[in-house]
């Protein structure tokens, strides 16, 4: 008894644990449909309710005539070793019901919570939890009775809008079916057994129980179907004596309806041969024996699916990432790791892989070449600059054998042209290159849950490319005027012997051909040190810095709690379970 009663106790944590998390539904086989449940299925007024009441041994459910049980509800009993025992709502946790009459009227409310207070029913289920130290592990469903006919206030469609719920529930392999049928109609016409026949053709798991058999007319009696003859199933029949409508009135008490009940059996004369059979405290044990024989059965698949959801969980953690360590050093590890990571995603913007390197190939090899095309050398070599500036550059005395002084001024003008598209291009790639920090940082997978250390990587980025920018652009500015500084003399030879290479053609592919092989744009310097600093910086940080760096989303934080929590459950319910299983 002890190995079952926490073999079911462990069963009943799983499954609340699945109702806590919202993990029942969903897609492929879950933890909820795996484990058994019990529902109790009947017509109107045929004693559900008060089934259910006896077997958990407390007064709480609203009972009585017409369509009082609106909603299902699903009860879980769980056992405890010790204490006052306590009722708790899904709808309402924290809250502890200690007075049953008080879970009595919060059923009735959240039924009409959401029906209203009419003769509508609902498919939203009710939980409620019960712990006490005098019930049996159970997970118990009460039911809607099944109805023929709708009647006033009730829409056309509630028979089979009754039937289908009910179905839903004992439809499942896993429900085992108490089949309410009142002594007082006849068994032939149950809608308990007809229903339970349909879903459950070979009855393994309806248990058939005959209430009000106190109510039959004198002179008739139940053994006929007790005994099992007048229907068989495979389980045994047991017929239960619950309170009268008389009785409820009264406030008879739960304690006392029982030993009322015990006494019937033994000392009806037709019953009394069954007694040892009979009544509500033998149905819970009945039902406690199939209950451990079915979860036995089930233990391995139970596993199977605690290990698969484990799994899934590990996963999950791992793709949203592991808390991050507690000290400065692990801290300040992490951090750099990340960097480099990030600074693995840009060079792969730089290098090829991913996109971006071609836009800075593009301006060197577009818009730098186009920009000096344009350049207005057509105007500034035009005939009439050129004898300007020769005229000027001669000043008093003018030149015998060539205009030397002349054309040095010339090139000097022409080049220092240069120094507009020469800075236009730093420019642009500088453009290019701050573009692809900020799509390097969102393509950062393990930056993601990160978003302080985010902003501080694009912002030592971006300064670090601030000042290859300033240090890029002097240099190009430099590159130039070292062109026009110093001419040589087999510059003037090759100016007589081939004059169109002046033109912005020549000039242009050398530019281009300096571009690349010097790289005065900030590039290579981008490539190889653009966090060099903010690692210097990182390293001298306090701890209480670092772990601000590596604050993170607290929704992200909320769900990893929540993953951890639901793991932690999980590995402790396959630890329980390992634990009894090979009793
Ligand atoms: P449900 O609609 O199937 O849930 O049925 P209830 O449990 O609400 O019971 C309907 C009515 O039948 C209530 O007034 C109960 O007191 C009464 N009742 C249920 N079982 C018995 C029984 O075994 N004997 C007597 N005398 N009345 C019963
Ligand atoms: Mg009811």
């Amino acid at each position: 008894m002890a190995t079952m009663t926490s073999l079911i106790g462990l069963i009943n944590k799983i499954q609340r644990a699945c109702t806590v998390l919202g993990d029942h539904g969903g897609q492929g086989m879950s933890l909820w449909e795996v484990l058994p449940s019990v529902a109790v299925v009947g017509g109107q007024s045929s004693g559900k309710s008060s089934v259910l009441e006896s077997i958990v041994g407390r007064d709480f459910l609203p009972r009585g005539s017409g369509i009082v049980t609106r909603r299902s509800l699903v009860l879980q009993l769980h056992q405890i070793e010790s204490g006052t025992e306590y009722a708790e709502f899904l709808h309402a946790p924290r809250k502890r019901f200690t007075d049953f009459a008080a879970v009595r009227k919060e059923i009735s409310d959240e039924t009409d919570r959401i029906t209203g207070k009419t003769k509508q029913i609902s498919n939203v289920p009710i939980h409620l939890s019960i712990y006490s130290p005098h019930v049996v592990n159970l997970t118990l469903i009460d039911l809607p009775g099944l109805t023929k006919v709708a009647v006033e206030g009730q829409s056309e469609t509630i028979v089979s809008d009754i039937e289908n719920m009910v179905r839903s529930y004992v439809e499942k392999p896993n429900c085992i079916i108490l089949a309410i049928s009142p002594a007082n109609q006849d068994i032939a016409t149950s809608d308990a057994i007809k229903l339970a026949r349909d879903v459950d053709p070979s009855g393994e798991r309806t248990f058939g129980v005959v209430t009000k058999l106190d109510l039959m007319d004198k002179g008739t009696n139940a053994v006929d179907v007790l005994e099992g003859r007048a229907y068989r199933l495979q389980h045994p029949w047991v017929g239960v004596v619950n309170r009268s409508q008389a009785d409820i009135n009264k406030n008879v008490d739960m304690i006392f309806a029982r030993r009322k009940e015990r006494e019937y059996f033994e000392t009806s004369l037709d019953y009394g041969h069954l007694a040892s059979r009979m009544g509500s405290e033998y149905l819970a044990k009945l039902l406690s024996e199939h209950l451990e024989l079915v979860i036995r059965q089930r233990i391995p698949s139970i596993i199977a699916l605690i290990n698969k959801t484990i799994d899934e969980l590990n996963a999950e953690l791992d793709r949203i990432g592991r808390p991050v360590a507690a000290d400065g050093a692990a801290q300040l590890y992490t951090i750099l790791e990340l960097c480099r990571a990030f600074d693995r995603v840009f060079k792969e913007h730089l290098d090829g892989g991913r996109p971006g390197g071609d836009r800075i190939f593009g301006v060197f090899d577009n818009q730098l070449p186009a920009a000096l095309k344009k350049l207005p050398f057509d105007r500034y070599l035009s005939l009439k600059n050129v004898q300007k500036v020769v005229t000027e550059a001669d000043g008093y005395q003018p030149h015998l054998i060539a205009p030397e002084q002349g054309y040095r001024r010339l090139i000097e003008g022409a080049i220092s042209y240069f120094k507009g598209p020469a800075e236009a291009s730093v420019d642009a790639v500088h453009f290019v290159l701050k573009e692809l920090v900020r799509k390097s940082i969102a393509e950062t997978q393990e930056l993601k849950r990160f978003p302080t250390l985010q902003t501080d990587i694009a912002t030592a980025a971006n300064e670090a490319l601030e000042k290859f920018r300033d240090e890029s652009r002097k240099t190009v500015l430099r590159l130039v005027e070292m062109e026009s500084s110093y001419l040589t003399a087999d510059f003037f030879r090759k100016l007589n012997a081939e004059p169109e290479k002046i033109t912005g053609k020549k000039s242009s592919a050398e530019a281009e051909k300096n571009a690349k092989t010097e790289s005065p744009s900030g590039l290579g310097e981008a490539k190889r040190s653009l966090l060099s600093n903010f690692y210097a910086q990182v390293g001298r940080r306090e701890k209480e810095r670092l772990s601000a760096m590596l604050d993170e989303d607290p929704q992200l934080m909320e769900r990893r709690m929540q993953l951890a929590k639901r793991l932690e459950l999980y590995k402790s319910a396959r630890d329980d379970i390992d634990l009894v299983a090979w009793k």
